[in-house]
């Protein structure tokens, strides 16, 4: 693996981010920008980011790789007690998880550790899920830090990288990584990457994004995720085409163009595995997007650990990747912004493989027609 690239995604996977807390992703996003004279930064009015790199002619429908920011946490709301911290808790993780399990806030610039004491569960959308935590603290802890699972820094280990949190910040950093593949080469380029906030609270970043003048009207959109590893789509077996999550399926032409791509990659180079799978495991933002009229599509990598439960120990773990699908997927990104492949239609296979079909099969079939009339 490319250790630039490995960098930036070692870079972002330190960093605290929660659902409505992603200040230090956005920070390091900015930096990453102006670093980069040839990519341009919008944001809109809700802190989604945009990030558009172009080179040559703009392209009636670019491709916008959209990703998010943050990963299920807490945010300090108060100290009940010199040494006990009420923290508001976003995201989806079932709430036998909570109890004694160690976190850590990120309190003026250093991690201060906690344990859970208790928690408050409600039931929202027929799921019974933790609002707040008691966390026994040792120090004051500031309003508006961040709490996360007191897990280690990402590590390393043989193929397969381990974190706070991969889902989605890994997503960003392939995006980021796509687009310095792009950088370096000569081929003209119209992208663009979305990172949005608040995904964890049920795509909210994307479904503000749709209305708030940060997409290309006429986008097509890849929406990234690292998604929980499913029989046939483990964590190692390479990078995926989503044809859909648990909400539903994405556009068949752009899905098909994403395949075909894959499917060239993988001519020229044995080793590169595209899958093509339905992850419903969970969902992705494609839904708001397809809502607001785009075409949208998904791909990812196979998650270990999906939002730190693990599941075999049954308490909170990191989440973990494979870095070889890490860079498969960047590299199949980098191919579909410069591929010039149509994602019109289903895909150039399908209609030569109907036509084929057609030739060697219609004349038969008339010519045996009698056989099956008036029976
Ligand atoms: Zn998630």
């Amino acid at each position: 693996m490319d250790t630039r690239h490995r960098k930036t995604l070692i870079d972002l996977l330190t960093l605290p981010t929660a659902p409505l807390c992603e200040q230090y992703v956005t920070k390091y996003i900015h930096g990453w920008v102006r670093d980069r004279p040839d990519c341009h930064l919008k944001r809109d009015e809700y802190g989604n980011l945009r990030v558009h790199l172009r080179r040559g002619p703009a392209q009636r429908r670019p491709l916008l790789f959209s990703a998010h920011m943050d990963h299920p946490g807490f945010e300090a709301e108060r100290m009940l007690t010199p040494d006990r911290l009420l923290a508001r808790w976003r995201g989806w993780v079932a709430p036998e998880y909570f109890a004694g399990t160690r976190v850590r806030f990120y309190s003026n610039g250093r991690w201060i550790r906690g344990k859970v004491s208790s928690t408050k569960t409600r039931v929202v959308r027929g799921r019974l899920r933790v609002q707040t935590a008691t966390i026994a603290v040792r120090e004051r802890v500031e309003r508006g830090s961040i709490g996360v699972w007191d897990l280690p820094d990402p590590t390393v280990r043989g193929s397969r990288i381990y974190a706070r949190g991969c889902d989605d910040v890994a997503g960003v950093a392939a995006v980021l990584c796509a687009l310095d593949v792009l950088r370096a080469g000569r081929m003209a380029v119209d992208v663009y990457a979305l990172l949005t906030r608040g995904e964890e609270l049920g795509w909210t970043g994307a479904i503000v994004a749709c209305r708030s003048g940060i997409l290309p009207r006429q986008a097509r959109i890849v929406a990234v995720e690292t998604s929980s590893e499913l029989p046939g789509a483990s964590v190692g077996e390479g990078p995926i085409l989503r044809v859909g999550d648990s909400t539903g399926t994405f556009t068949p032409g752009l899905t098909a163009f994403c395949h075909e791509v894959g499917l060239d990659l993988a001519r020229r180079d044995r080793s590169f595995k595209p899958r093509r799978k339905l992850m419903d495991g969970g969902s992705t933002e494609t839904l708001p997007y397809l809502n607001a009229g785009h075409e949208a599509t998904g791909m990812c990598v196979a998650l270990g650990n999906y939002h730190n439960m693990d599941r075999r120990r049954g308490r909170i773990g990191p989440e973990f990747i494979d870095l070889g699908d890490f860079a498969g997927l960047v590299r199949w990104f980098a191919a579909l912004a410069r591929s010039r492949r149509s994602s019109d239609g289903l895909g150039q296979a399908v209609p030569m493989m109907v036509r084929r079909l057609d030739r060697t099969w219609a004349s038969r079939l008339r010519r045996t027609a009698d056989r099956v009339s008036g029976v």
